[in-house]
């Protein structure tokens, strides 16, 4: 099998059968992202539990590209510190922007490294990534406020 069709059956699987999907409810994290070049809707959710992701999940339509990056990204990050998905976020975005980056604990992301041939396309590819870091930026706006008010109350 041609490592294009490998990469493609990968990306059909994840299409045809998402991992982590559906809603959280409560949620630390919830964000959303469009795609309106492609038609592309996501809602991501997060759970933390001592500082890891215990849970992520998407609920979204599209593009197979737009929604198996969701589903690669949910499977990818669980486990994670919000420091290291952010740090992933990053790696991920260079690889699809043509940067060569370590590729050994990637797993099925690799599958969409054969999207940057097509370069409209790797705004679906990219989409997930963009609204989870834009997420988890937000929760940690609001949590360091929170802290710092905190300090305040207890002087
Ligand atoms: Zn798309």
């Amino acid at each position: 099998m041609a490592l294009d069709d490998l990469y493609r059956e990968v990306i059909l699987d994840h299409y045809s059968h998402p991992r982590n999907k559906g809603t959280l409810e409560p949620a630390d994290i919830k964000v959303e992202g469009t795609n309106p070049l492609c038609g592309d809707e996501l809602s991501i959710f997060v759970r933390l539990e001592r500082g890891k992701i215990a849970e992520a999940r998407f609920i979204g339509r599209g593009c197979s590209i737009s929604q198996a990056s969701a589903s690669m990204m949910t499977e990818q990050i669980t486990g994670k510190t919000l420091g290291e998905a952010r740090g992933l976020v990053k790696r991920f975005k260079a690889m699809m922007h043509g940067q060569v980056i370590g590729e050994d604990d990637l797993g099925d992301l690799i599958a969409l490294q054969g999207v940057r041939k097509f370069p409209v396309r790797v705004k679906c590819a990219t989409l997930s990534w963009v609204a989870l870091e834009q997420g988890v930026e937000e929760f940690e706006i609001a949590h360091t406020r929170v802290e710092a008010k905190a300090t305040t109350e207890a002087d």
